[in-house]
């Protein structure tokens, strides 16, 4: 079955679960009330549960440090997904440093409320969510402590007009705190992680308490991105390795998780972010954007859910 036929297949799943008093899923968590759950305890995990239901499939990206590139490959791991013909959303989750709207040229982009919700920013195929949207000033700083953020997070997933679509990704703030914890516990199923590192060692160190995280939550490791992997020459394309490479494949064989692939330090890469312009899609025939469709394929090939009763 080709990517077409699967989408099909899941599409026509998805359309049954577009609400939960449609649903005739007894299995599903959100059909029953749980003990001590009050009764609008239960409608909000229903609408979350409903809206959630029609994406097929959700994956948050990870790292254990800042700067290892994270939004870099979460952005253009959804342009990638939508370039390959996916309904996809992409969630920004990093609440005190949204940088999703800047390189996706989103920055000034206001939400509106539509009918059935939060309006998400639409590029194409691409609808994406982020607290930098509701920030009246780029400058301002967001200061709120743990289970603030886990409840703007839940009306991310639960109060935004997703619609139907194949994928969502969500892109994490580096580290494993209240953010990718609500993340986890918010979404289930979740199809998993991906998880960025750099390949020196102390990155690949950092990486590892992503994927403890991501086993003591129950999540899979979809896979390890090891970004910054030897430098490509502006002018004759070579790559040198000036950061010691193969750290972020060492670590995810050692650790018994999928390894899907490496990015170099590409100056286009950064200059793109910078601009707004989503690599994969402005610079589509470049060797670093093949070695990021690379990194994607694996992801285009996930299972699709069980169709609902
Ligand atoms: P993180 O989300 O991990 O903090 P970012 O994705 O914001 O990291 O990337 C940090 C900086 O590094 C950005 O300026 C980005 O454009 C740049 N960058 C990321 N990956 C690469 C790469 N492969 N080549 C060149 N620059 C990169």
């Amino acid at each position: 079955m080709d990517n077409t036929e699967k989408s099909a297949v899941s599409g026509a799943a998805r359309s049954k679960a577009s609400t939960c008093d449609s649903c005739t899923d007894s299995s599903c968590s959100a059909a029953k009330r749980q003990l001590n759950e009050t009764d609008q305890d239960f409608q909000e995990r229903r609408a979350l549960q409903a809206r959630l239901c029609r994406i097929d499939h959700k994956i948050m990206v990870m790292s254990g440090k800042g700067g290892v590139g994270k939004s870099t490959v979460a952005v253009n791991l959804a342009m990638g997904l939508m370039l390959a013909g996916k309904k996809v959303g992409l969630l920004d989750v990093d609440i005190h440093g949204p940088s999703v709207p800047t390189m996706l040229g989103l920055e000034g982009a206001t939400i509106d409320q539509g009918p059935e919700g939060l309006l998400p920013v639409e590029l194409g195929n691409l609808k994406v969510m982020s607290m930098g949207f509701l920030l009246r000033n780029p400058d301002d700083a967001v200061i709120w402590r743990g289970p603030v953020k886990g409840g703007v997070i839940k009306q991310f997933l639960k109060d935004v007009a997703w619609g139907d679509l194949d994928y969502l990704i969500i892109d994490a703030p580096p580290g494993t705190g209240d953010e990718p914890l609500s993340v986890c516990q918010l979404i289930n199923p979740i199809d998993g992680a991906v998880v960025v590192t750099t390949p020196q060692r102390v990155a690949a160190m950092d990486v590892r308490k992503s994927i403890t995280f991501c086993a003591q939550v129950g999540m899979k490791v979809l896979g390890v991105v090891e970004n910054m992997s030897g430098f490509v020459c502006p002018k004759c394309g070579e790559v040198t390795h000036i950061l010691r490479s193969g750290g972020g494949k060492r670590m995810a064989d050692d650790m018994g998780v999928p390894f899907l692939g490496s990015i170099p330090i590409d100056p286009s890469v950064a200059e793109a972010g910078d601009m707004g312009q989503a690599f994969v899609l402005h610079h589509a025939s470049s060797p670093t954007a093949v070695l990021m469709r690379s990194v994607i394929a694996p992801l285009l090939d996930l299972p699709a859910p069980a169709p609902q009763a």
